[in-house]
């Protein structure tokens, strides 16, 4: 199975896409973690898209292809996967199409999931993560044992640079502009399925397997 999860920055589109790779034995592809690890390791890549990440901003069309082409050239994909982030612009949905056409493939559903604005804001702001190993975790609705350490290492948690405030906006701009009309693509298509993005990470999951039909 080939799903496209889709919606706003803070949706819980992470927090889905590792259950459902679980769920469904299936690699969880994110580009967000993919540049982020990038960014760690100091890579040219890394170096490349660490300014324009930071400000909340989209990583070019060109960079972000290339690393998924070479991702997708990995055996791991071939029961399926889950693209966490990817596409983010129509050129990346139609460069993905061309390429999974060449590997004889294409998607099964695009999932889109809906959550109001302000919510979105409330969840990115509370937002915290571990730098050691990447857990994710929310000050008030999923709150680490002891505040402000991870449950797993203990390493200090720390907030993405890109889910301060200020680059929140940004994020929620470029979402609107560029990552939106992805809902029409795929509409179109007859590839969407909306999922209502409010409740518990393990609602969420019933209601995206339901729709799913497993
Ligand atoms: P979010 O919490 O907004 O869903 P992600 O972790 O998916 O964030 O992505 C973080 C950042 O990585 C984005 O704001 C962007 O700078 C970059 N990025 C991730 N995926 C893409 C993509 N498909 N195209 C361009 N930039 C991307």
């Amino acid at each position: 199975m080939i799903l496209i999860l889709l919606g706003p920055p803070g949706a819980g589109k992470g927090t889905q896409a590792k259950l459902l790779s679980t769920e469904l034995g299936i690699p969880h592809i994110s580009t967000g973690d993919m540049f982020r690890d990038h960014k760690a390791r100091g890579t040219e890549i890394g170096k490349q898209v660490q300014a324009i990440m930071d400000a909340g901003g989209l990583v070019t069309d060109d960079i972000t292809n290339a690393m998924v082409k070479e991702r997708l050239s990995r055996p791991d994909v071939a029961p399926g996967f889950i693209l966490d982030g990817y596409p983010r612009t129509v050129v990346q949905a139609e460069y993905l199409d061309g390429l999974l056409r060449s590997l004889g493939r294409s998607i099964d559903r695009a999932l889109s999931y809906e959550v109001a604005e302000e919510l979105v804001v409330e969840r990115i702001s509370g937002r915290r993560s571990c730098p050691r190993c990447g857990a994710v975790y929310h000050v008030s609705a999923n709150p680490p044992k002891r505040a402000g350490y991870c449950d797993r290492d203990d390493a200090e948690l720390v907030q993405r640079e890109d889910d301060k405030p200020e680059n929140v906006r940004k994020r929620m701009q470029e979402y609107g502009t560029k990552t939106e009309p992805l809902k029409r693509y795929y509409r179109d298509r007859g590839e969407l399925a909306e999922v209502e993005g409010v409740g518990t990470p393990e609602g969420i999951l019933a209601a995206t397997k339901k729709v799913l039909g497993r």
